[in-house]
């Protein structure tokens, strides 16, 4: 080890490889890193963190109208994106620099460049034009929206990347896409006062999700003014005359916008970056291909998070950081556990959800007991908003093991964290019956709902 420059060197300074970075040095190891953009990665500079503070500024609207009903007067708000753009701005820097200064603190040398690997152990920083050696490498370069070439007049679309940093708020944009991040701008536009139509080839949104949870949240973005347009992708976009966008799709339609952002999916970083000359193998989506222990075929070059294209969030990034710096560094080879991922969509109203879906656990068991509550939340009562909340458990009739738990409503993402507890530790409906309820709470259904809805045997709802 001692003769190469560190005992290891990530490339991509995101979630996953600034944890690596981090908690390898603070074992004392040497570790250098490169980041060719900025360091804090998807999450930090254009993924969950503005996202979220967009979906929070997003949500006022709905505030000041729900107000009234508690005895405010709210006089007329006004909205500057510009001013949100630049506090978001303000913000993720401040971030970025705690991420860089973190792997600095632990004694790990952080470079602002463009890395590639030339040789097993040898790393070309294209930034410094030099190269370094290590005795490991970790892949940790992310991905990044997948772009639709074979679509006329892609090159008028926007991405999730350029929607957060707009010069103008669009009067009117089309979202293409039905996945979370498609959900979550559809939402944060509209909130904006956009004009939002989102489009989806699908049959129904979030295709992941469990049924239920897709077709409530379907229908209240409907019912809120967002058109949501199924069976249907764009066929063209053209860009007319007063630099408005014409976008045709398959459906015969044509909406006439200022802005059309794709978010069709995302792409794993793995070109240009010498992998295939020394013999990487990849995935036929273009991802790292790893082993249980996130190793690739040469046995001193790792790879985690979004570039394996395993499961795209960031707390997985960072355990599967934390599990490589097991493996690699402290003689305990750890397998990332990828089983029973909570995770949450910033919708409006929120997704909160951890286990199987009903669809995915009658797959799999014979009989199937789903308990499940639709009514509107008490803040609503006052409000008078026309929303309602949904909370759903899934059972195995058989073990009386708690299968899958979701909910539609406001805060769902905190509630699934905390449901991500039981249901990993393998808790039964009748550790559920056996809580106290807290009272007036939404999540108290969760403990209160003692009669299954209905069950589903052999695949049949009985
Ligand atoms: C709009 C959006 C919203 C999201 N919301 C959520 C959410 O709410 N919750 C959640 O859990 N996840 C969310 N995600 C996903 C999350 O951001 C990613 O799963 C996470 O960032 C993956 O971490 P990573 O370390 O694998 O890669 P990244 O964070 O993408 O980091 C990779 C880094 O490598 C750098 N890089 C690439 N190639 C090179 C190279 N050759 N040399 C040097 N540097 C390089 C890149 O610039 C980048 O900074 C969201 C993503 C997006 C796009």
């Amino acid at each position: 080890m001692a003769g190469y420059d560190y005992d290891l060197f990530v490339i991509g300074g995101g979630s996953g490889g600034v944890r690596a970075a981090r908690v390898a040095a603070a074992l004392g190891k040497r570790v250098g890193i490169a980041e060719e953009y900025r360091f804090g990665g998807t999450c930090v500079i254009r993924g969950c963190v503005p996202k979220k503070l967009y979906v929070y500024a997003s949500q006022f609207p709905e505030h000041f109208a729900d107000a009234a009903g508690y005895g405010w007067t709210v006089p007329e708000a006004s909205f500057d994106w510009r001013t949100l753009v630049a506090n978001k701005d303000r913000e993720i820097s401040r971030l970025e620099a705690i991420y860089k200064k973190n792997v600095e603190g632990a004694g790990g040398e952080a470079f602002h460049s463009r890395a590639m690997i030339v040789d097993p152990h040898v790393i070309h920083l294209l930034g410094e034009d030099r190269t370094v050696t290590a005795d490991q490498i970790l892949i940790a370069t992310g991905g990044r929206p997948a772009a639709h070439p074979a679509l006329p007049g892609h090159e008028h679309c926007i991405f999730s990347n350029e929607a957060f940093d707009l010069k103008e708020l669009p009067k009117a944009i089309m979202i293409e896409g039905g996945g979370y991040i498609a959900v979550e701008f559809a939402n944060i536009f509209h909130g904006l006062g956009v004009d939002t139509t989102l489009v989806y080839r699908g049959k129904e949104i979030l295709s992941r999700f469990d049924m239920d949870l897709r077709r409530t949240l379907h229908e209240t973005m409907e019912k809120k003014g967002i058109k949501i347009l199924c069976h249907a992708v764009s066929e063209e976009v053209r860009k007319r005359p007063d630099g408005r966008l014409d976008a045709v799709l398959t459906s015969g339609q044509t909406l006439t916008v200022d802005q059309v952002m794709l978010a069709i999916g995302r792409i794993p970083n793995t070109e240009n970056m010498g992998l295939e000359g020394i013999g990487i193998e990849m995935t036929p989506a273009g991802a790292v291909k790893v082993d249980d222990y996130s190793r690739t075929n040469i046995d001193n070059i790792w790879a985690i998070g979004d570039v394996t294209n395993r499961v795209q969030l960031t707390p997985v990034a960072i355990h599967e950081a934390m599990c490589f710096v097991e493996t690699a560094f402290k003689s305990n080879p750890t397998a990332p556990d990828h089983e029973t991922i909570a995770t949450a969509v910033f919708s409006q109203p929120e997704i909160g959800t951890v286990g199987l879906s009903e669809d995915e656990a009658v797959k799999r068991f014979a009989d199937i007991e789903i308990y499940r509550a639709s009514f509107r939340p008490m803040r609503h009562t006052l409000s008078g908003r026309d929303e309602k909340m949904l909370i759903k458990l899934v059972v195995d009739g058989a073990s009386r093991k708690v299968l899958g738990a979701h909910i539609l409503g406001p805060d769902a993402g905190e509630m699934a964290q905390l449901l991500g507890i039981p249901l990993k530790a393998g808790l039964t409906k009748d550790d559920f019956d056996r809580t106290m309820a807290v009272h007036p709470t939404a999540a108290e259904e969760l403990v209160t709902m003692y009669k299954p809805t209905y069950r589903v045997k052999d695949g049949q709802r009985v």
